[in-house]
């Protein structure tokens, strides 16, 4: 196989910047780009519970390449370049906002506990919620009036943010609602991206079933990560059912899970 060895860049020899729970960034092959490469370790209620699930980075990968592109089309800014492999893709280094930003279309998870409505209940109108990621804190729920307090992000780049937010937001909703599927919540990230002395905020990490509650429309069946957290079982069939119906995966196509992993 030394046909391939050009081609072949171990692992071991890209600079790691950081490892988190499902993913790991290295180094770019260009000052101001990284490769965000998504691994197959699922985690629920702050990491306390944890599996490898074969083959469900290589899901998140396709799927979140696929999302991020239409945004990128259609004028949201995101850090995303391009997928470089099965599990990879370039994308732009940004400096990140310590927040995840929760939207909300329907009732569920912790907002339904929280306030006890009924899963399911159509809220009134799209809310967003700010979370301090912060796993030693377990990531609280913050005000607008935290984080310009300590200073996580200035007034204008919370407009900014609720902006794109709400574009993602309306751009997932009819993408999903096009395929069979309802968007009940999501989890977004965002960044400043530098250029020159010219800064804008742009969508970041990943959209995935990881990070968004995805039901099926006429079953209700779950299509996302609470198959993991509640123990429904059948994570990878539901994530590839997510990519077959957006067109990533062919009717009978499965996704190539174990076996060797080349980096192209
Ligand atoms: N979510 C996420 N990462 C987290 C917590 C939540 O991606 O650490 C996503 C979750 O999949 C859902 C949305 O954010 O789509 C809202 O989650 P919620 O606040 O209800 O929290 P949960 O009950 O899922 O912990």
């Amino acid at each position: 196989m030394d046909f391939l060895k050009p081609r072949y860049t171990p692992m071991n020899r890209r600079r790691r910047i950081y490892e988190g729970k499902a993913k790991v960034l290295y180094e770019g092959p260009e000052p101001g780009t990284l490769i965000q490469h998504f691994k197959d370790d699922a985690t629920a209620f702050n990491a306390k519970k944890h599996e490898v699930i074969d083959g469900k980075g290589v899901l998140t990968n396709r799927i979140s390449e696929y999302l991020f592109q239409h945004l990128n089309d259609i004028g949201v800014p995101t850090h995303f370049i391009r997928r470089l492999n099965m599990r990879e893709q370039l994308i732009r280094e940004v400096e990140m906002i310590p927040l995840e930003i929760m939207v909300r279309n329907v009732a569920a998870g912790s907002l339904a506990k929280r306030l006890g409505l009924e899963e399911g209940t159509q809220l009134p109108r799209s809310i967003i919620e700010f979370y301090y990621k912060n796993d030693a804190l377990d990531d609280p729920m913050v005000s607008e009036e935290h984080v310009t307090a300590f200073g996580w992000a200035t007034p204008q780049e919370i407009d900014d943010i609720m902006a794109l937010a709400i574009r993602v937001n309306d751009f997932l909703s009819g993408l999903f609602l096009g395929v069979g599927i309802r968007l009940v919540d999501f989890k977004m990230e965002a960044g400043r991206l530098w250029e020159g002395d010219m800064m804008r905020i742009v969508v970041a990490d990943e959209l995935s079933p990881d990070s968004c509650r995805l039901w099926d429309i006429k079953s209700q069946d779950k299509l996302d990560k609470d198959r993991f957290r509640r123990d429904l079982g059948g994570l990878i069939e539901a994530y590839s059912e997510v990519a077959r119906r957006l067109g990533i995966l062919g009717e009978n196509e499965r996704v190539q899970t174990s076996g060797p992993r080349l980096v192209q």
